[in-house]
């Protein structure tokens, strides 16, 4: 692999460099999908990219607007053939180019403060003002931030913050990262990811609750994003683990930035790899099975994932289209028209099944997706899979 120069531009320039223009990741873009245009279109972003990189067009609306509307989803990056790292070059020119114009600072600085968040959810309880989300919302346009926050408030089901423990087991220590809304609407999935690795032998430190950075990177919040990895690398070190898990993807690859060399993964290959120590209970059901981009194209942990949801005896589970949902970090609140048009197509999958479930591990992408349901008023109820697998484990049965 080149070593990268050390100037930014010239780094930048260099990523861009890799590409052939095949095309051949066109296809699998869900914002090219969306917009039939060049722009919009991995291939295009790149040459966006390097000429802004190069100094060769100046930095109007027009050519950033396609880079804002880039979901990270790495889609793309899987496809290539040329092993472009894309990830990596929208991280160097959201940082090139700054914050986007329509980035909601206020609201993702309280989605990235789980103190803030429980804050502004007590007092919304307190004020009765809960019940009136939704209805608020419609009150607001359609590109409004506020409106697109209140109706994931809408759906939001706070639980108790993961209480940091330290389980008895005889494998691998492994710490895990709560993060920000997630360890405020995930802490049931969290608790579960405790018992579940706890059956399958392995040790679980949690760290305290505070954001990866992954929001910041992604809108180009350099400072804030290098501060939050600093964060990281301290709670990683005091914890004395030998591996980091987290049950949200969305925060992967900051965490692996951020501890380069250390392990971080979802728990699923290593639950998948317990193989007869973890034992369910069966669960006649159906459950439609989201699966966010991050955990497709990052932590590739589907096919684990499937084979523990198959070991639940009579589950039905059904894998929705593998397409980009919209949530895709803060691109919700910013675009929240693109994100709905994005969500579309997996509404009417919902639809169709009528599953008594959907699972996905994502917490945005479940808040998202539930927003959307109840907009069409058909709720169907969101789980994270770890929580129902949790759910189901016939306690005892460990080695
Ligand atoms: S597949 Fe890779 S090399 Fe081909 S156009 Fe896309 S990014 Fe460039
Ligand atoms: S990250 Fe996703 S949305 Fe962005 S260019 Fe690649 S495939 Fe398209």
């Amino acid at each position: 692999m080149p070593t990268m120069p050390e100037n930014k531009s010239e780094r930048l320039a260099a990523l861009a460099d890799q590409c052939v223009q095949c095309g051949l990741c066109l296809p699998v873009c869900p914002t090219y999908a969306l917009d039939g245009n060049e722009a919009e279109s991995p291939r295009g972003r790149i040459a966006i990219a390097a000429a802004l990189a190069r100094g060769l067009a100046p930095v109007t609306a027009e050519l950033r607007e396609p880079l804002d509307h880039c979901l990270g989803c790495l889609s793309c990056e899987r496809a290539c053939p040329a092993q472009v790292r894309f990830g990596e070059l929208l991280v160097e020119t959201r940082a090139l180019l700054g914050p986007a114009p329509r980035r909601p600072r206020l609201l993702l600085a309280m989605a990235g403060r789980p103190s803030w968040l429980r804050l502004a959810q007590r007092l919304a309880r307190r004020l009765g003002l809960s019940r009136w989300h939704r209805q608020l919302a419609r009150q607001l346009p359609g590109r409004s931030a506020l409106r697109a926050a209140l109706g994931i408030a809408s759906v939001a089901t706070a639980g108790p913050a993961p209480t940091p423990t330290v389980a008895s087991a005889t494998g691998a220590g492994l710490a895990l990262f709560p993060g920000c809304v997630a360890s405020i609407e995930d802490s049931d999935a969290q608790q579960a990811a405790i018992r579940l690795l706890a059956a399958a032998g392995h040790a679980v430190t949690v760290l305290p609750s505070f954001c990866c950075g992954a929001l910041d990177a992604h809108g180009g919040e350099v400072r804030a994003s290098a501060q939050s990895m600093q964060r990281v690398r301290e709670a990683w070190q005091g914890s004395g683990a030998d591996g980091l898990v987290t049950v949200t993807p969305g925060c992967l690859g900051q965490l692996r930035a951020a501890l380069p060399g250390a392990q971080v993964s979802d728990p699923y290959h290593l639950l998948d790899a317990a193989g007869a120590a973890l034992r369910f209970r069966p669960l006649p059901m159906r459950v439609a099975l989201h699966l966010p981009c991050t955990q497709l194209n990052l932590a590739r942990s589907s096919e684990a994932l499937l084979a523990l949801l198959h070991r639940v005896p009579e589950l039905e589970v059904v894998p929705l289209p593998p397409r980009c949902c919209g949530a895709a970090g803060s691109h919700l609140l910013e675009f929240p028209e693109r994100a709905a048009r994005l969500r579309a197509p997996a509404l009417e999958s919902i639809e169709t099944l009528a599953p008594q479930w959907v699972l996905s591990s994502n917490i945005g992408c479940r808040l998202h997706l539930a927003a959307g349901m109840a907009e069409l008023g058909r709720a169907v109820p969101t789980m994270h899979p770890l929580a129902l697998l949790a759910q189901q484990l016939i306690e005892g049965n460990s080695r």
